[in-house]
């Protein structure tokens, strides 16, 4: 892969935030003044560092699974340039638009970076092994990192024994390398005397993910293994790297893979299903299981909602309905749903998410939970529910209990029961009956006309917002259903969770318009927590890999 930014005179490669921020210093601090560097937490990902206000602000940039680079909920662009240049129109969420290059100083290059050495180093590793080749520390690089490199060898070539110089660009031995780092085929040859080896292949792990096939080697070093609750532990201070949602098994469809897919129907047979005694939590309809459901390639972790063998037909009604609806939604930040398993009762096998839902998380991790860590959890939620908005869904159910984490730093919207789709041409369901609701999610037009829409859900999110912010608590304290209506109208809303930063509140509130046509819808939501996480990520002291109350930086 090659570095995609090497071409742009305002990119430093790999040099550390602190040598930007010097760099944006002795370039005078302007407004918008802007540089790009590598990132060194994601395998082709960017920071830009930027100055607003004579402040520096560091935007991570990830190339995502299909090629493009996005700043974390922004739009997608083909390259680092075209992202820069987007943002020089539209700030778009960021401190102010990018509006003045901070070229490198004359005769200063990008700086290489940690993966270069590293991807350079597996392949002459994989090398060695694969060839028996000894003092592969000799061997070259030549062609640029796209699908494949030339590595000039010095001496015999080991299958062939000797070979006759001049034999340009001769094909001697071509084979198919099926296990190690590389996929794909390999040609010994003898390029201007010197023997080559020509090795055109994708990454082990690109079928899978791209991004991911550094990134997660590296994490795997520098993270050693979970801990007893299934949370990485939180690393604190510069440099120091926790799993992205990409780097879980979970940010993908089980179904991304081709060969997978072919084999994907709504119903799942049951001999591919194993079912753990482990109870991860129950509901009226019975309990959810954890379980392992085994693909035509792998086998994966999942939770298995199993109905109770004496329910009436209508709750395997209901039951079949949130699997209908699950079964239309792929999100990253929404519990997918694998199938339905029809046998000694009704089954829905879902994704698992086993951090468990996010209010019992947050109430039981108060200490060491920071706010930037809630905004992001709430950011990813926006995400989710911006995409619900998006494909015309709504959730009728958002609250904290049903945000189920991966992991510390990943959330996931669940259970669906309640969820509607919406007609084309509709902008809200109206329920027939009032039912058994979860009152205190819910917007007034939802209790007193029954409509729901994307934006009463929105209503729901600030309430899950709150929820969130004041570590698990229950809304309303001790207030019943009917008093919380008449305390919204009567104007009033809850206050301020303690530690909650001014502008999530300020976001609460929005979401507590009272009417809905003047609510704002998930679309600007997702953009506001955006960019208040950004603000705060971007400063040193709250840089997202904090985990815990301590600080620490970006990289
Ligand atoms: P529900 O009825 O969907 O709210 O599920 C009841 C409980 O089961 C939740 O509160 C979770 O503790 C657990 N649960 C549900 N879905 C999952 C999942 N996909 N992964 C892990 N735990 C889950």
């Amino acid at each position: 892969m090659p570095d995609a930014a090497a071409h742009l005179p305002f990119y430093y490669g790999s040099i550390a935030r602190s040598e930007a921020e010097e760099h944006l210093k002795l370039a005078g601090m302007a407004d918008g003044l802007f540089l790009l560097r590598q990132c060194l937490r994601s395998l082709g990902g960017y920071v830009l560092s930027m100055v607003c206000d004579l402040q520096f602000y560091h935007y991570p940039i990830e190339r995502q699974l299909n090629g493009t680079y996005a700043i974390l909920g922004g739009k997608a662009h083909c390259g680092p340039e075209e992202l820069c240049e987007f943002y020089s129109k539209d700030a778009d969420g960021l401190c102010c638009p990018l509006r003045k290059p901070c070229n490198r100083p004359s005769g200063v290059e990008p700086q290489p970076g940690v993966f270069d050495s590293m991807r350079d180093n597996m392949v002459r590793e994989y090398v060695r092994q694969t060839w028996k080749l000894e003092g592969t520390e000799n061997l070259t690089l030549h062609s640029p990192w796209e699908k494949g490199a030339v590595l000039r060898v010095p001496g015999l070539c080991p299958a062939l024994g000797e070979l006759q110089p001049g034999l340009e660009q001769q094909c001697w031995l071509q084979s198919q390398p099926t296990s190690g780092p590389f996929r794909g085929s390999s040609s010994w040859g003898c390029v201007g005397g010197a023997f080559s080896l020509s090795l055109s292949f994708a990454f082990a792990t690109e079928a899978i993910s791209p991004l991911s096939t550094f990134s997660s080697l590296l994490f795997q070093r520098n993270l050693g293994p979970l801990n007893a609750d299934g949370y990485t532990p939180d690393p604190v201070g510069a440099g120091k790297s926790r799993p992205l949602p990409m780097d879980t098994s979970v940010y993908e469809s089980p179904y991304s893979d081709p060969e997978e897919l072919k084999d994907k129907k709504l119903f799942l047979k049951r001999d591919h299903l194993m079912i753990d005694e482990v109870e991860l939590g129950a509901g009226n309809f019975g309990c959810v299981k954890k379980g392992v459901y085994k693909m035509r390639k792998k086998q994966i972790d999942v939770a298995i909602k199993v109905l109770k063998s004496n329910n009436e037909k209508t709750v395997k009604d209901e039951m079949m309905k949130e699997a209908q609806i699950m079964h239309q939604l792929d999100n990253p930040y929404i519990v997918r749903m694998i199938g339905v398993c029809e046998a000694e009762s009704l089954m829905l096998v879902m994704e698992m998410a086993s951090g468990g839902p996010l209010n019992r998380f947050l109430a039981s991790k108060k200490d060491e939970i920071t706010m930037s860590n809630i905004v992001e959890l709430m950011h990813q939620v926006s995400m989710g529910m911006k995409y619900l908005e998006e494909k015309n869904f709504v959730h009728r159910d958002l609250a904290a209990r049903n945000v189920l984490l991966v992991n510390q730093h990943y959330a996931k919207i669940s259970d669906f029961g309640l969820s509607k789709a919406l007609g084309a041409d509709d902008s809200y369901y109206k329920a027939r009956t009032a039912g058994k609701w979860p009152l205190k999610w819910y917007a007034p037009e939802c209790i007193l006309f029954h409509k729901f829409s994307s934006k009463s859900d929105v209503w729901s999110y600030g309430v899950t917002m709150w929820e969130a912010f004041s570590f698990g608590q229950k809304p309303y304290k001790k207030m019943k259903g009917p008093e919380v209506i008449s305390f919204i109208e009567q104007g009033k809303r809850m206050d301020c969770p303690q530690e909650c930063p001014a502008e999530m509140y300020t976001l609460m509130q929005q979401c507590w318009t009272y009417r809905w046509e003047e609510r704002p819808g998930f679309v600007a939501v997702e953009n506001m927590i955006r960019s208040y996480y950004y603000s705060i990520a971007a400063k040193p002291e709250n840089g997202p890999g904090t985990g815990d109350k301590a600080k620490a930086a970006l990289p």
